[in-house]
């Protein structure tokens, strides 16, 4: 059996365990239903297109190469066929199964994660068969060397602002509920609200490296910027640069839009700032950069 196929038996395992698994108390009972979804029923696939390769797939999903190795067999030569499919995980990671006994406590031990991090991306349950870790530092059944942070990779701070006057904040960064369907989750960003139409600058000088459309981010621009930092720009209308173009601080990137899946009725711009690590380009808090 390919581990693919493994993979696809025990995340379909998983979700009968799901709802069958019977809450130890009523305290976890509020915890389970409070929790994100877990990252094994988050997994996508992806059609390999013309042109496209291993890093450039990871990179669109903010994942490691080394990940995706994990994920699928197939690609562990480091090259993808046109017109395969990929497994693709939400985060950087593994899967694994675990033996009958172990406690959150221990597996997150094993791996070097923190426990209640491990819990929660697996929805809290009770019962674990299968896992999730993210990281992707180690694998259980094909080690990876992970490249360790380049020595510089202490992030310079800078400050700018991605629109032309102070907006409000219609949502912060952190862990939020969906105003629309009342789910906790993560928001990796800010909202700003701008009417549709308004011009979204560049936050600091750096390099175009994505200026597409991206899923739930809708039309989206990322910047990769000094320091190991990077900003994006989400649910734009229309983008006005290209990969691989250097804008300055203040540059007009595209406008505010309502593409892809905006939490809120409210049209404005989701704007991340990512610093590299080794679990990829981890979402930092806006608001120290934020400044007019
Ligand atoms: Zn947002």
């Amino acid at each position: 059996m390919t581990f693919t196929y493994r993979l696809l038996l025990l995340c379909s395992l998983v979700g009968t365990v799901g709802l069958t698994a019977t809450p130890m108390n009523s305290k976890s009972a509020h915890a389970a239903a409070s929790c994100p979804t877990p990252a094994l029923s988050r997994f996508q696939r992806h059609q390999v297109n013309r042109g496209e390769t291993l890093e450039s797939i990871a990179q669109r999903y903010n994942l490691r190469p080394s990940t995706l190795i994990n994920m699928n067999p197939s690609v562990r030569n480091g090259s993808v066929t046109v017109g395969s499919e990929l497994q693709i995980p939400p985060y950087n990671g593994f899967v694994v199964e675990v033996p009958s006994g172990q406690t959150w406590r221990q597996v997150a031990e094993k791996y070097e994660v923190r426990a209640d991090a491990l819990f929660e991306i697996n929805g809290c349950q009770q019962d674990l068969r299968v896992v999730f870790v993210p990281g992707g530092n180690v694998s259980p059944s094909r080690p990876i060397t992970a490249s360790p942070p380049a020595a510089d990779s202490q992030p310079i701070s800078f400050t700018g602002y991605p629109l032309q006057s102070a907006a409000t904040v219609s949502l912060p960064y952190g862990w939020q509920i969906n105003p629309t369907t009342g789910e906790v989750f993560f928001h990796s960003g800010v909202d700003l609200l701008a009417p549709v139409g308004s011009a979204v600058q560049a936050i600091a000088p750096g390099t175009i490296v994505f200026a597409n459309d991206q899923g739930t981010y809708g039309q989206l621009i990322i910047i990769n910027h000094s320091g190991n930092l990077q900003s994006r720009y989400a649910h734009l209308g229309e983008i006005k640069v290209s990969i691989g173009q250097k804008v300055n601080q203040g540059d007009l990137l595209g406008t505010v839009g309502r593409t892809g899946e905006p939490t809120g009725s409210q049209p404005h711009l989701h704007f991340e700032m990512r610093s590299s690590s080794g679990l990829g380009w981890v979402a930092e808090d806006p608001k120290g950069f934020l400044k007019q």
